[in-house]
């Protein structure tokens, strides 16, 4: 996204819809007036600024956008197709419609982590470390996620090289893991944290037990996360629940 330094007032109107702090105010070269200018390095191309039609002067508006700096557009703004998957935004829709997909069997955990958030942002820098780190402790990548897609290898999770700095609003890695391996992965997940400069939240999909029990509760206490009790219940849009064979 860029602004228009002839056409911009400095009213500053558009800098609370930014949704990284990437809008700031100089002064103009040859005078006092201010004007208002992206951070590039820090703008993730969500459009937000854009589309809200804050600017009461047109000047702010979007470039096309080439590789690597095109990622950003794919991760932040919802309203842009991921060409490999189809998909608008972050993650594969079946991570919330395990009911009717069967995507996580019994005995697996699936496991979301999802990295940066309005306000913060992360680097595919910060992904990369995140993806090798699970997949050493055993996490199989979703093939459908477009994190997966940005991998150079899909068993060690490493991220191509070209998109490391690329900042975006969010990225989720999606992976699936045997139950009785999951207390580890949350531990070296946990571990990991400290060497991200980002924020992240975990999902964690299971089954439920025939008497209600959600298995992995008391394994991601034991692994030292603090739990949320809110659900999101998806009930896959009519198609029929799986069955899976006992
Ligand atoms: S496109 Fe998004 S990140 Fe970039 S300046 Fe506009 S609101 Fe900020
Ligand atoms: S709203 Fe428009 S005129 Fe005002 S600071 Fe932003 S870009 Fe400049």
């Amino acid at each position: 996204m860029q602004i228009d330094r002839e056409k911009c007032t400095g009213c500053e109107a558009c800098h609370p819809y930014c949704t990284v702090a990437a809008i700031h105010s100089l002064k103009k070269d040859e005078g006092e007036d201010l004007v208002s200018i992206i951070d590039q390095d820090e703008c993730v191309e969500c459009g937000v600024c854009y589309r809200a039609k804050i600017c009461p002067t047109d000047a702010i508006y979007p470039v096309e956008l080439k590789w690597p700096r095109s990622v950003r557009g794919v991760f932040s703004d919802p309203i842009t197709v991921h060409k490999e998957t189809g998909l608008a935004g972050r993650g594969t829709e079946e991570m919330k419609t395990n009911d009717v997909t069967g995507r996580i069997r019994r005995g697996h955990a699936g496991v979301a982590i999802e990295l940066g958030r309005p306000g913060v942002g992360t680097r595919f820098r910060d992904v990369d470390i995140m993806a090798q780190a699970v997949a050493k402790a055993g996490a199989v990548f979703e093939p459908k996620n477009p994190v997966t897609f940005l991998m150079v290898n899909k068993a060690t999770g490493k991220i191509r090289e070209d998109i490391l700095n690329e900042k975006v609003l969010s990225a989720i890695i999606e992976c699936g893991i045997e139950i009785n391996k999951l207390e580890n992965l949350l531990s070296v997940i946990k571990a990991t944290s400290s060497k991200l400069d980002t924020v992240f939240s975990l999902d964690l999909i299971r089954r439920m037990g025939e008497k209600g029990e959600i298995e992995t509760l008391p394994i991601a206490k034991r692994a030292g996360f603090a739990l949320r009790p809110n659900t999101k219940n998806n009930i896959g849009f009519g198609r029929p629940l799986f069955k899976e064979d006992k």
